[in-house]
């Protein structure tokens, strides 16, 4: 079970925005223009967010990725399904 850590507070602005703190960034290695997703648990009134990592829509795979038809592809299911025929 993952364990949270309480890393401070932080308001939102009028247009919905908030400022992650520069210890959790740099603690996660976040720079600017990385992504970020949102996940809610509306039972625990929570949102969590992740650094975003692109991985393969087939095997999950973060290497040597390709987008084909808007979705990440790696080269090893590029060459599968190319063997398929
Ligand atoms: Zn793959």
């Amino acid at each position: 079970m993952s364990v949270l850590e309480k890393r401070g507070v932080r308001q939102i602005d009028a247009l919905g925005r908030v400022v992650i703190p520069i210890d959790v960034r740099r603690s996660l290695d976040m720079k600017i223009g990385d992504n970020v997703e949102f996940f809610v648990d509306s039972s625990q009134n929570s949102v969590t967010i992740k650094k975003y990592v692109d991985s393969c829509t087939f095997c999950g795979s973060h290497e040597k990725l390709r987008i084909f038809e808007n979705k990440s592809v790696c080269k090893n299911c590029i060459k599968k399904l190319s063997d398929i025929g």
